[in-house]
């Protein structure tokens, strides 16, 4: 596992239900060395989160998030059309942060290899995947096998203290509705 460096965009972007941290807002616990709440007591989610950078040791520098603007996260799998389709979460707050060609050289690369890119920013969401090796899948079918599949893991969510209390498991006509057509 490589360390974070001088990087900190995680602390930043995501949400801490469990410090009432909001998205996009540095969190109040990080300093020039990384945490100050760190062996005191931060929620699990603080000391068991890594980046995808931080977990890929053969990816490139440029790559780290705080370098492209773009925190990549891996979200397990999600099956759709008889496929089993690897799932990352890029999260950033700057829209064109995914346009840059270290940002656009990465994406390409991990769609290439099979994978789905949700790219969130905001409330938006573009689901980017290699349509010519799914051209029987949509990208809304993507996006509710994976509402469904991350919400049956609501009580170890809960446990690391990632989400709020009142996040619970979908059915998957309820994972469905939340999707627009
Ligand atoms: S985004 Fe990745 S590299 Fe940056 S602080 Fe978080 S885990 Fe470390
Ligand atoms: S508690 Fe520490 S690890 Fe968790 S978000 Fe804050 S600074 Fe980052």
């Amino acid at each position: 596992m490589r360390a974070c460096g001088t990087c900190s965009l995680c602390c930043k972007l995501f949400p801490v239900p469990a410090l009432k941290k909001p998205a996009d807002v540095l969190c109040e616990h990080a300093n020039a060395s990384g945490c100050a709440l760190h062996g005191q007591g931060r929620p699990p989610v603080c000391g068991e989160y890594d980046c995808y950078w931080r977990e890929h040791e053969d990816m490139a520098e440029e790559f780290r998030p705080d370098r492209i603007g773009i925190v990549v996260t891996e979200a397990g799998t999600v099956t759709v059309g008889g496929k089993e389709l690897g799932v990352l979460l890029w999260n950033q707050t700057d829209p064109e942060a995914r346009r840059s060609r270290d940002a656009q050289s990465l994406l390409d690369g991990v769609v290439a290899k099979g994978m789905v890119a949700m790219v969130l920013c905001g409330q938006d969401l573009e689901i980017v995947f290699d349509r010519a090796q799914y051209p029987a899948i949509a990208a809304r079918d993507i996006e509710v096998a994976f509402r469904y599949e991350q919400s049956q893991d609501a009580d170890e969510l809960k446990r690391l203290g990632a989400v709020p209390d009142d996040y619970r498991s979908l059915t998957w006509g309820e994972a469905e509705a939340l999707v627009p057509r």
